[in-house]
């Protein structure tokens, strides 16, 4: 899911997302909530509306965002009392807050409210952040299940559209605790299931082994989804594994700084070397950007601060990114017709 944090998924136009095959994106409710404010994005039909995204959106709950605002924010467990990072104005998010600024953005599919535990995290600390992030999840749940149908696009004629809540798995890298959240998100019956608080900072090898020692716990019926992943070889490797949904900034967040990820490995546009290459950026991509332009054209418009740089680099990364989980779709598919079962 390319990362759409304001209402857009950083200089890249909807019609080229829908050309490139995205199929759902992501928004962030802190950033919205702040601005324009959703009651203003309920007030123009929803975030789909507003966006002109008529797909799938997935909304995080806010509280990746606010725990990250570290000198301005205190947790009780009520909620999370944050300062706007735009203004310094006070607010306060508690997991019905989280659910109802969803809703009124009109997710297809909101997160419940949890504590990102931060890494290091000692064991206490994990265990005392994963109480919150339980009982916020019972309440995020509970609040969504009274109110999800206050989506803006909500239509009780057409009921097979229906907004999904999914949980989210912390426990810090304590593979006992994830263990026991997952159990007991299970047990309250989500729509889907997320793995959290990963790529906080942990090494690699961690990251896998929670996701490997996480993944079997939860129900394969249901979507599984890892939050925040990750490098091109991680997500294939995830995917593999049975994650069916993962989001992360890197592909776009790496192209406005001139990281190219391709076939050959990693490029850095802004090298001297491709000053007068007339390649592709990526010689076995067929995406608009490569079969368009050529590194040196690339170069310069980075080199010249244009912010057309920003638009085809990040058209080639989504590319890419989108076009590896395409091939893992189609092997997985080709797997199945092999094995002759049914569909
Ligand atoms: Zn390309």
């Amino acid at each position: 899911m390319p990362v759409g944090t304001q209402g857009t998924v950083k200089a890249v136009p909807q019609d080229t997302l829908e050309a490139l095959g995205a199929e759902i994106i992501l928004g962030n409710t802190y950033h919205l909530y702040l601005r324009p404010g959703h009651e203003a994005i309920r007030r123009m039909g929803g975030l789909h509306k507003f966006i002109s995204w008529p797909h799938a959106l997935l909304t995080d709950s806010g509280g990746f965002q606010v725990f990250s605002l570290n000198e301005l924010r205190k947790v009780t467990d009520d909620g999370v009392r944050f300062r706007s990072h735009l203004d310094g104005s006070s607010h306060f998010f508690t997991p019905e807050h989280s659910i109802d600024v969803q809703i009124a953005l009109g997710a297809d599919i909101c997160m419940a409210f949890d504590e990102c535990t931060e890494y290091p995290a000692d064991r206490r600390r994990a265990e005392e952040s994963l109480r919150l992030t339980m009982a916020w999840a019972r309440r995020s749940l509970d609040h969504f299940r009274a109110h999800s149908h206050e989506v803006p696009w909500f239509d009780p004629k057409v009921r097979c559209m229906q907004c999904q809540c999914f949980g989210i798995v912390q426990g810090g890298m304590y593979t006992d605790l994830r263990r026991q959240c997952a159990e007991r998100l299970i047990a309250m019956d989500f729509d889907g299931y997320a793995i959290g608080g990963l790529s906080v900072g942990e090494p690699r090898e961690l990251t896998l082994e929670m996701i490997a020692e996480t993944l079997p716990l939860l129900p394969k019926d249901k979507p599984r989804y890892v939050m925040g992943v990750g490098y091109p070889d991680e997500i294939e490797q995830y995917a593999r594994m049975g994650v069916d949904m993962m989001d992360c900034v890197l592909p776009t967040r790496a192209a406005r700084h001139g990281l190219l990820f391709t076939s050959e490995g990693r490029l850095n546009i802004k090298n001297k070397q491709y000053a007068e290459d007339q390649n592709p950026p990526d010689p076995l991509c067929d995406c608009l950007v490569c079969r368009r332009y050529s590194r040196a054209y690339l170069r310069h418009l980075m080199q010249s601060g244009e912010a057309l740089s920003g638009t085809l680099n990040s058209i080639h990364n989504l590319a890419f990114y989108l076009g590896i989980m395409k091939r893992v779709r189609d092997s997985l598919a080709s797997a199945l017709d092999n094995s002759g079962a049914p569909g």
